[in-house]
């Protein structure tokens, strides 16, 4: 099981531009409408990252981006979630254990910073269920429709965290921007991978 890393961020890129519309109308519904803005942005500057140094490892050159230049409190969240998963390709020969590492590292290195608990109506509610799926030794494809599920049913879920937790119950029945976002990362990388 291996995925191209370059093509999984390109692939992602393809898919933040395709969702951007779909985020930003969730994130005007319990944000302030930057979601689909702040992720495309940040994957647009990937790919030109990605053309102008193209022999560095690519998660690490796109966890700089969105750590360094990406706005939005989603930017640096999305970049330590790709740090950890630069650190865990490196770290591992076989490619899932390296998303496995990553994703649980990632994970954790969010919540440090965010302090956001599964069911606050954040990214979290994407990435637990990832990282669940993972140690539970599933398939990239299984991994990628748990953190879906777990995007989707943050449409229940009162927000806790973020700007989202200032509109109430307004929030309620669409899902957070930040979770389905997060999802296609997951998306892209069974895509890549054909699984
Ligand atoms: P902002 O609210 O600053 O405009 P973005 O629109 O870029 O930020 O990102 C919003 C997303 O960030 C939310 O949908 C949510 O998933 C995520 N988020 C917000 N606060 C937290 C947190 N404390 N922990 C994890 N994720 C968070
Ligand atoms: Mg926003
Ligand atoms: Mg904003």
């Amino acid at each position: 099981m291996t995925a191209d890393q370059k093509l999984v961020l390109l692939t992602y890129a393809d898919a933040a531009r395709t969702a951007h519309d779909a985020l930003t109308t969730l994130d005007q519904h319990s944000g302030d409408g930057d979601f689909g803005d702040n992720l495309l942005d940040g994957l647009d500057r990937v790919r030109a990252a990605l053309d102008t140094h193209p022999s560095e490892p690519a998660f690490h050159l796109a966890a700089t981006v969105f750590l360094d230049e990406v706005g939005g409190t989603s930017g640096p969240l999305i970049g330590l979630l790709l740090q950890e998963i630069a650190r865990g390709l490196a770290a591992h020969t076989d490619d899932r254990e390296g998303w496995r590492a990553g994703v649980s590292e990632g994970l954790a290195a969010i919540q440090r910073v965010g302090e956001a608990e599964p069911g606050d109506r954040t990214m979290v509610d994407a990435l637990a269920p990832a990282r669940d799926a993972f140690e539970a030794g599933a398939s990239f494809g299984a991994v990628a429709d748990a953190a879906l599920t777990g995007a989707r049913n943050t449409a229940d879920l009162r927000a806790r965290r973020g700007r989202a937790s200032y509109v109430g119950d307004r929030a309620l029945g669409a899902p957070d921007p930040g979770a389905m976002g997060v999802a296609l990362l997951f998306w892209s990388l069974a895509h890549v991978a054909g699984q």
